[in-house]
């Protein structure tokens, strides 16, 4: 580790939030668990919270999954992820959606059955799934292990078509089941808090592959701009490699959390003299803002060799780069986008092995709209997951 403030021991115990909606706090009863899906060769009714259209919220509904195939995992769920995507994707905010449509790509459980063919996984595995559940598996990103780049397009845990099934439109993980492709489910370290893991699967991989890409290790400054879901992760991950950590925020309410997370220091972007005395000093920076915003003064603080990825996809353009800054310097301005299937293993038993994970606020089925309002406003530590226990029980017949 890199000499200076000590890396706090990370959150691992989920904050629960009482319901406010002034009925029971406890939730309503779990749902019966259902029998392996295997076993039966149909269908399984599984319960699901999602959208039925852009305006609609978040409402109960309930989810055929497929009976397992051959290479297949039936994961009973516990815990899953909100992420911004899922915000955007439910409020129809990115184009147009198939609805009904169940959000969620942080997904924690247990294996409750397998497919035939399925011998690296067995009932009871602590397991996860990602973005992806699918992917060409032929052109040359696929065959690289990168299938987050497929060049035909990966198959996305929710809302994306699923060709090896039909070409039914995949459904995620704020449900109480899922079938996923074995070459598609993580392992789940035993270490890892289950709630406090659901979030590395998403926030966790795409801050960890770009530090990762850029090789950063022991005495590399990373700069992290930004800080909500992505950010907080950055912090963590990069100083679990090592690195010293300089955190770049418009607001001086976030100086101290910034410190709490394990930053060595904390650059108000907003004025100027503090960032003309970051300059040069930074070796890569991972810019988390989805807000369009200048990056050339953040293009500023980077030393020679030096490079600024970009995770956030703005909904509009951005200010141009400048490319004087960039020749100078010899600068790389890049993007990333969350992690392969083999690389976010990787990263989960990093993160194991570090005790990593992300600080959480476990919230129920009927808190998620408000989650969603908390979201957009920026008013949480630092990722909800939903505990899918509080799902209400599958109905006798299938939204979607
Ligand atoms: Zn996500
Ligand atoms: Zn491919």
């Amino acid at each position: 580790m890199t000499p200076g403030r000590p890396v706090p021991p990370p959150l691992g115990k989920p904050l629960v939030v009482s319901d406010e909606t002034g009925e029971a706090s406890l939730p309503t009863p779990a749902p019966a668990p259902s029998k392996p899906a295997s076993a039966s060769g149909m269908p399984t009714l599984a319960a699901a919270y999602g959208a039925t259209s852009a305006g609609s919220g978040l409402v109960p509904l309930t989810v055929a999954r497929r009976a397992p195939k051959e290479d297949d995992v039936e994961i009973e769920i516990d815990f899953c992820g909100l992420c911004h995507s899922d915000v955007h994707a439910t409020r129809g905010e990115w184009g147009e959606q198939n609805y009904p449509l169940v959000p969620g790509h942080e997904i924690v459980g247990r294996v409750r059955s397998v497919g035939s063919a399925v011998d690296d996984f067995a009932p009871g595995d602590l397991v996860g799934v990602g973005c992806l559940v699918d992917s060409c598996r032929e052109c040359d990103s696929c065959l690289e292990g990168v299938e987050q780049y497929c060049e035909r397009g990966n198959v996305g845990t929710y809302g994306a078509k699923d060709p090896r099934n039909g070409g039914a439109i995949t459904q995620g993980g704020y449900s109480t089941s899922v079938v996923v492709d074995r070459r598609f489910v993580l392992r789940v370290p035993e270490g890892l808090e289950p709630a406090a893991a659901a979030p590395l699967l998403c926030a966790g991989i795409t801050t960890y592959s770009p530090l990762r890409y850029f090789d950063v290790e022991e005495g590399d400054v990373v700069g992290v701009v930004g800080l909500g879901g992505l950010g907080h992760m950055a912090v963590k991950i990069a100083k679990a490699m090592g690195a010293q950590v300089v955190v770049f925020t418009t607001s001086e309410a976030k100086v101290e959390a910034a410190i709490e997370l394990g930053a060595d220091d904390v650059v108000l972007s907003k004025d100027p003299a503090a960032m003309e005395a970051a300059n040069r000093t930074i070796d890569v920076i991972i810019d988390t803002v989805a807000a369009p915003h200048d990056l050339n003064p953040y293009l500023r603080t980077l030393r020679l060799n030096g490079a600024l990825f970009q995770l956030g996809l703005p909904p509009t353009d951005m200010p141009p780069v400048s490319p004087g800054t960039l020749i100078r310097r010899r600068l790389s301005y890049a993007g990333s986008l969350i992690g392969g299937i083999a690389e976010t293993q990787e990263m989960l038993d990093f993160c194991a092995e570090h005790g990593v994970v992300s600080d959480v606020e476990v919230v129920t089925a009927r808190q998620l709209n408000e989650a969603y309002d908390r979201m957009v406003a920026g008013d949480v530590k630092y990722r909800f997951v939903l505990d899918t226990k509080t799902l209400q029980p599958a109905s006798e017949k299938a939204d979607v």
